[in-house]
């Protein structure tokens, strides 16, 4: 009998659902044969990296023949004087993706379970399933609630149980765009149980300053806490892959553990520390962003679509029909954004905001395709 390798793959990664991404624009390129694309699918920054960060990649290209320095030393001292924590508290990843995945395997094992909340970051599922862990998934508080599909704080509450170990809270959510605010969630936090860690993913924390809380700054009240943030979003070095997590230091000490030892390569290491303390970056890109998110839905309503409240660098919109065929046009149109179909949403469009320029073009494309 032939044995298939498919058939050695363990039963958890047998049935894991990989991870959609955006659409690359070669990708679109190759397969259209489409030019001057704007891809406005993978919550990018238009105006990617700051002139400090670019400079320090540039100087530690330099030495890109070295292995990085495996601890991150530099990175994690400037990450410590930023949040003013001991560097023990600090785990470096390859992308906070790489932090949210380390968590599930330090943590989790086939007898445990991990909630998360029905439309949330689709790298929980993920991170659960090859973990061998069993999910529990909680509703997604109601269309017609003023968070239209966020996180139910209730919900995730009452899934609570003996075996759970993780709990995943994405403040403000993708794709949703929908937050907690602060006194919500701190009342959650204070009714976990403290042997449950509960995640707070703070991707786009940047963006969302006016509404969601700084969870760093409650480490010291609940030991179970762990924040995570990345440089891929506001910072505008995705392609780096560079994020981490803040943890009390037992946390911190099994998450290192099983971390790789050279994780972070050594341009993302410079460049993440070059970029930390780049506050005039990071405040035009707020800044850029709030007006896109107007333009974005200001211009999506005038069509007659239903946009969700968004704290984020994008919007989620709902079309109402089937985004498939809308999409389709969009890519013809040369403008990449991303279907959410894989989250169990198929009439709703994400949309990241781009330049003002890109926003219109945007907006164009889609008065043409519906
Ligand atoms: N958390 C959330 C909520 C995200 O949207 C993303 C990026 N899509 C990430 C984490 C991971 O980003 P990265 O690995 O680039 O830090």
């Amino acid at each position: 009998m032939t044995t298939r390798i498919s058939d050695l793959l363990t039963a958890s990664v047998r049935g894991l659902q990989p991870y959609v991404p955006g659409k690359p624009i070669s990708e679109l390129e190759r397969e259209y044969g489409v030019r001057d694309i704007i891809k406005l699918a993978s919550n990018e920054n238009p105006l990617g990296p700051g002139e400090k960060a670019r400079t320090a990649m540039s100087r530690a290209l330099t030495e890109i023949g070295l292995y990085p320095d495996g601890n991150g030393f530099e990175l994690k001292s400037r990450l410590a004087r930023h949040h003013g924590v001991p560097l023990e508290l600090i785990t470096l990843g390859n992308g906070s993706n790489d932090v949210l995945v380390l968590l599930a395997e330090a943590f989790l094992a086939p007898d445990t379970e991990a909630i998360y909340s029905q439309y949330c970051f689709a790298v929980y599922p993920i991170a659960v399933q090859a973990a061998g862990a069993i999910a529990r998934v909680a509703p997604a508080l109601p269309a017609q609630h003023s968070m239209p599909l966020g996180h139910d704080l209730d919900a995730i509450a009452r899934l609570v149980g003996p075996r759970t170990r993780l709990v995943f809270i994405a403040n403000p959510n993708n794709p949703t765009g929908t937050w907690i605010g602060e006194a919500a969630l701190k009342s959650f936090l204070r009714a976990l149980p403290p042997s449950i860690l509960a995640v707070v993913d703070e991707a786009y924390f940047e963006y969302s300053r006016d509404v969601c809380p700084d969870t760093t700054q409650w480490l010291g009240e609940f030991p179970n806490l762990v924040v995570t943030r990345t440089f891929s979003k506001a910072h505008g070095l995705a392609g780096l892959r560079v994020g981490y997590a803040l943890s009390n230091r037992e946390i911190a000490d099994g998450l290192n553990r099983v971390r790789q030892p050279f994780n972070v390569n050594s341009v993302a290491l410079a460049a993440a520390a070059a970029a930390l303390d780049d506050t005039a970056h990071v405040s035009r890109t707020v800044a850029l962003n709030a007006r896109g998110i107007a333009q974005l839905r200001s211009g999506l309503e005038a069509l007659g679509l239903k946009v969700l409240p968004a704290a984020g660098n994008f919007v989620l919109v709902d079309l109402g029909r089937a985004c498939g065929p809308v999409n389709e046009k969009l890519l013809r149109g040369a403008v990449i954004a991303r279907p959410v179909g894989n989250y169990g949403l198929p009439n709703h469009l994400r949309v990241t905001t781009g330049t003002e320029e890109q926003n219109a073009r945007f907006l164009g494309a889609m008065r043409a395709a519906l």
